[in-house]
């Protein structure tokens, strides 16, 4: 655990309020690579204004899930309803479950050849098409809540990898999701950069936000998640309010894997 610093923040937790109100749905949800079973029966329903930690061995599908989440990958059978709107394959209005829910990958996924203002204003132009101006000033906006409005003008590559991390979350929240996704956000970061990712992340969670986070940071796990979900070979183990996850995991996978990474 490399978090310790989280459990000396105070954190306020106010507007971590969870509502009656379902943000995703999931039932009897299979997925397939080519003959591989890679999701088995995965039933899942997300509340507004949870925190999901979502955990794991490598290869147990957690990508694949959340991916399935904003369609960037096709499941084969049951449903996944987001935000109200069934992901079918004729879905037409892709474009608006992307804008209204954001995500950020291991390796932020930034556009190299595009500033950072440039990064976080091409989809609100493009797919909002909110005028230039004031998706600038909104990204702005973003740029410094995550702390670094003074990076607008340079290039990705000009950034550490907590900066650039820090831009993919700030230009996922220039589409004003109402439900963020995260996959390993702090899994290619040095050491002494995880900590100003998580605080971002920490803030979001403060605010409000619907977030479910595949992570291995048990830390966060335990100050900031209302449920932690333990995934292996495909199918969703157990899961449970953070301080009964890690005090009284259920199952022998479950115990195996905390051995390994607490
Ligand atoms: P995790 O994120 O838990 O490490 P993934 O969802 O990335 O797991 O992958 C689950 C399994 O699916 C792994 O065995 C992986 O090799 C396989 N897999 C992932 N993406 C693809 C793909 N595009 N085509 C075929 N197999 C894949
Ligand atoms: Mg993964």
């Amino acid at each position: 655990m490399t978090d310790t610093s989280i459990e000396a923040r105070e954190i306020d937790r106010s507007q971590m309020r969870v509502s009656d109100e379902l943000a995703i749905e999931i039932t009897d949800m299979n997925k397939w690579y080519g003959t591989f079973h890679v999701l088995r029966d995965i039933n899942l329903s997300v509340y507004r204004g949870e925190r999901i930690v979502i955990c794991g061995p490598s290869g147990s599908g957690k990508s694949t899930l959340i991916r399935c989440i904003n369609r960037l990958e096709e499941h084969q059978s049951g449903r996944i309803i987001v935000d109200g709107t069934e992901l079918s394959s004729d879905l037409k209005n892709i474009d608006k479950i992307r804008s209204e829910v954001g995500m950020c990958f291991q390796h932020f996924n930034l556009f190299p050849h595009l500033t950072i203002l440039e990064n976080c204003t091409l989809a609100p132009i493009w797919v909002r098409k909110v005028p230039k101006r004031e998706a600038e000033e909104t990204a702005m906006h973003f740029l410094t809540k995550v702390k670094i409005p003074d990076q607008a003008n340079k290039y990705p590559g000009q950034l550490s990898g907590g900066q650039q991390q820090r831009v993919a979350i700030a230009r996922s929240l220039c589409m004003r999701p109402r439900i963020m996704l995260f996959d390993e956000p702090t899994s290619a970061l040095d050491p002494e950069m995880i900590k100003e990712v998580l605080d971002t992340m920490i803030e979001l969670a403060e605010e409000g936000m619907t977030m479910i986070c595949v992570t291995h940071e048990m830390g966060f796990a335990q100050a900031v998640a209302n449920r932690v979900i333990f995934m292996d070979q495909g199918q969703i183990i157990e899961q449970n309010e953070p301080r009964e996850f890690f005090n009284n995991p259920q199952s022998d996978r479950t115990k195996l894997f905390l051995s390994q990474i607490l």
